[in-house]
């Protein structure tokens, strides 16, 4: 049977506690289902690494990554290191060079979880938002000049390519054609944003011929944010640019209930390179070392990761175990629960062994 090689940063904060519950969960789901193998390897890349060395990465980090199936991240960013510098440092310097250019961010209610909102229930609020993860203001363009001056001035500029255009609006809309609704929001600013913004539109508008059964719809950003809180079920597979997705997929994980269970992949569709997978949470300094870290958002994404390598079967089975496990109250404090990151972890572990341990194995 397959064996699929893993590259493992678990990188800063609760970063390595989610991670560390993630593998655990992922070796018993693969010793117990017994139908494919993982083999995991560890890289110390974090913070901690660049205060000593001052660089994030080894000069080979790139090749040595390319030899995986996949990487699992945990998050990156310290108290005492600019955001900037870490961002760019470590999560940027993997995915971009390593062309993964297609940033999936699904998000729903699940069933035992409560959205904050009012009136949304489980299945009111079933979306995945697409981000472009190569360019925009991500893109690196800009910089600073006269510097301390009155007349100081620094620019972001903001990168939009017909190439990345064309590419990230394909992968959406095939996305979106894949969902049961086939239905896709298409966000932009375009009417302020006139150069980029009016390219996305008009490169929305030719896709969409490609994919006569997807149905349209067209949203500026600000206006998005209202229907995302009022109309969740309004809405089911959403495109938008690297910096408009971003905070769109914060305020979707809050709306899920929390940013602790909301998984992110960085895709490079073409296969040429690994895929990176990763919590959408951050580092969390502020609840790091208390065993209190949601590790559902990093379960989620090895669903994803499971599904991306081939496994569909084995990553929604795990989804639905992540699932039942909410559903009997073993949640996080993020969740209004009491449970710990490992007894979360345990709940899991057990569920698995209880659907799937079955006569064969123990
Ligand atoms: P954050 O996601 O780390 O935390 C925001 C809030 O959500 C905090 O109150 C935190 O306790 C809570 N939270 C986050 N994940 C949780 C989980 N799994 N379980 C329970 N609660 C959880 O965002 P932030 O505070 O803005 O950023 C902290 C650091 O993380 C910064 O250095 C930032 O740059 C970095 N960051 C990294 C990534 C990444 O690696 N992809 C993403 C976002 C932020
Ligand atoms: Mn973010």
């Amino acid at each position: 049977h397959p064996t699929y090689r893993i590259a493992s940063i678990p990188a800063d904060g609760i970063g390595p506690e989610v991670i560390s519950a993630g593998i655990t969960v992922l070796k018993k789901l693969v010793s117990t289902l017994g139908s494919f193998d993982l083999q995991f390897e560890n890289f110390d890349w974090s913070s901690d690494t660049y205060k000593k060395t001052g660089k994030y990465l080894p000069d080979d980090a790139l090749q040595t990554l390319k030899k995986f199936d996949a990487i699992l991240f945990g998050a990156v960013g310290a108290p005492d290191v600019p955001d900037y510098i870490s961002l760019w440092g470590l999560r940027l310097a993997i995915c971009q060079p390593l062309q993964q250019y297609a940033n999936v961010r699904p998000t729903k209610v699940f069933r035992g979880t409560q959205s904050p909102l009012r009136n949304c229930r489980t299945g009111d609020l079933d979306w995945v938002i697409i981000r472009e993860n190569s360019e925009g203001e991500y893109a690196g363009h800009g910089g600073r000049s006269h510097i301390n001056q009155p007349w100081e001035t620094a620019t972001e500029v903001s990168v939009f390519t017909r190439h990345g255009v064309e590419r990230i609006m394909r992968f959406a809309f095939e996305t979106a054609a894949k969902r049961p609704r086939k239905h896709i929001t298409v966000v932009t600013k375009s009417n302020a944003q006139r150069n980029g913004m009016v390219l996305w539109d008009q490169i929305a508008k030719e896709v969409a011929r490609e994919f006569p059964e997807v149905d349209v719809d067209k949203m500026l950003v600000d206006a998005m944010t209202t229907r995302m809180v009022l109309k969740p079920e309004s809405i089911d597979t959403i495109v938008a640019t690297n910096l408009h997705a971003d905070i769109l997929s914060d305020l979707a994980a809050a709306l899920a209930g929390s940013i602790g269970i909301a998984p992110t992949s960085n895709l490079d569709p073409t296969r040429e390179n690994p895929s990176m997978f990763e919590p959408v949470h951050g580092s969390a300094f502020d609840i790091t070392g208390m065993g209190i870290a949601n590790p559902v958002a990093t379960f989620w994404t090895a669903v994803e990761m499971l599904k991306w390598l081939g496994e569909e079967k084995a990553g929604d089975a795990l989804l639905e175990v992540v699932e039942n496990v909410c559903e009997r109250g073993i949640m996080t404090k993020d969740l209004g629960g009491s449970a710990t990151t490992l007894e979360v972890t345990n709940a899991v572990c057990d569920e698995i062994q209880r659907k799937f341990g079955g006569k064969s194995s123990g």
